[in-house]
């Protein structure tokens, strides 16, 4: 049994990957999802059962319109402030690497204004939300910060709208839709394989701005443009099904709760394990860990490897080790992990760590 860590692409539900293993050959028509024209019957059900899915796991109201795009969350650090652009000054929370990147790219389209930044502390922390901002288009934050593995819990009232990248926490734990204007999130984390992004925008917010035509969510809007990543949708589609299936995002994020804490409690009495992040602010999907030496972090991962416990290494720019506990990893692998962790600590007491 082989357990996936894995920050992105994150690990899927066991029965939808067999499901699409069986479906694969021939769905329906007689013939391979993939090879399958992206405007027949068959394949335009999928994409409506896709949508009402999400927007009854999500409780997305009817003003908002739901857009499946491609570039992933990469290429709406830069959608978001062609399209929202009125004034040209945006407001940006400074969490975390990806939070850094999108504020570089916005950068391209107008004045950004950084209300708040951790990058001092390495974003070992989280910036508190402004107390008041106005005369800005959006306020962007990064809601689940991956790589640093800490999240936002509270949402300020803002006067402007927010928009959040929701990545690696969408679906994984209740998110007010609409307390946004905008969300997007790419979905290789917890919802599907990568090449399908999510966009959730409020649609008073959706303005024509004479924008080459694919990147104008005006262009998007209840229509596929052309042609999309056809298999990322119907995987998508079947995982959340899963999700109905289980219970909802209100089950996924009691058993996200319940995961998390389960190696957070681990973490806090372990001898030689530890917690990168401390207290409220601490992720329920990714979770950064480490020795305190590089060697000795290095050495568990293989050690874990060989036990079935794989991709348990921090993201490259800050090392150590992470383990990402989405939707789809089940409580076994969370228990798992720590029985490991101890036999760990166990053997470092007999031989060199360097050694195991
Ligand atoms: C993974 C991730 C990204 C980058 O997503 P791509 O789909 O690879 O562009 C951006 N933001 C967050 C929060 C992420 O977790």
């Amino acid at each position: 049994m082989v357990y996936n860590f894995s920050a992105g692409p994150g690990v899927l539900p066991e029965p939808v990957l067999r499901e699409v293993q069986a479906e694969f050959h021939s769905y329906k028509q007689g013939v391979s999802i993939v090879e399958m024209s992206h405007r027949s019957e068959t394949f335009a059900t999928i994409v409506e059962q896709l949508e009402m899915r999400l927007r009854r796991l999500m409780h997305i109201p009817d003003d908002y319109a739901v857009l499946f795009l491609q570039g992933g969350a990469t290429l709406q650090f830069s959608m978001v402030p062609m399209n929202l652009r009125a004034t040209g000054r945006f407001a940006y929370l400074d969490s975390g690497i990806w939070s850094k990147k999108a504020i570089a790219d916005a950068k391209h389209f107008g004045n950004v204004i950084v209300v708040g930044s951790s990058a001092s502390s390495n974003y070992g922390t989280i910036p508190e939300w402004p107390e008041h901002i106005q005369d800005v288009d959006y306020l962007h934050v990064t809601l689940n910060n991956t790589i640093e593995g800490t999240r936002y819990t509270k949402l300020p009232d803002t006067g402007v709208p927010l928009v959040a990248d929701v990545s690696s926490n969408i679906l994984a734990e209740a998110i007010d839709v609409k307390r946004y204007g905008l969300l997007y999130a790419g979905a290789q984390k917890n919802i599907g394989p990568a090449g399908l992004t999510l966009v959730i925008i409020r649609r008073d917010l959706i303005v024509d701005r004479d924008l080459p035509s694919y990147l104008a969510y005006s262009k998007h809007v209840d229509t596929l443009l052309n042609t999309p990543s056809t298999f990322s949708l119907y995987v998508a589609e079947r995982v959340l099904a899963w999700v109905e299936g289980e219970g909802g995002v209100e089950a996924m994020e009691r058993r996200n709760v319940e995961k998390s804490g389960l190696l957070y409690d681990a973490l806090d009495a372990s001898p030689l394990f530890h917690a990168v992040v401390s207290g409220k602010q601490r992720s329920l999907t990714n979770i950064p860990f480490t020795t305190g030496d590089a060697e000795t972090d290095r050495a568990f991962q293989r050690f874990a490897e060989a036990r079935g416990l794989i991709e348990l290494g921090g993201h490259r720019s800050v090392g150590g080790l992470r383990a990402s506990l989405y939707n789809a990893m089940p409580l076994e692998g969370v228990t798992r992990l720590i029985d490991v962790m101890h036999e760990f600590e166990q053997e470092g007491q007999d031989v060199s760590y360097k050694n195991v």
